[in-house]
């Protein structure tokens, strides 16, 4: 049986420069991905929730 690993894209704030990026990494082994993605490309998680925001920037 496949064991399926359950995680969710956390919204991290970055700055990058002078300017502030928002970037997202997947709670399970924090890699970075795109929010929005069902599953993450390095642990082949199943996004499960909604993409955690951290800050209160609104997609
Ligand atoms: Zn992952």
């Amino acid at each position: 049986m496949k064991k399926i690993i359950h995680a969710h894209w956390e919204i991290i704030a970055t700055h990058n420069g002078c300017t502030l990026d928002y970037d997202c990494i997947c709670s399970n082994c924090q890699a970075s991905g795109t929010p929005g993605d069902e599953f993450c490309p390095s642990c082949k998680a199943k996004m499960d929730r909604p993409t955690v925001n951290h800050t209160t920037l609104a997609y």
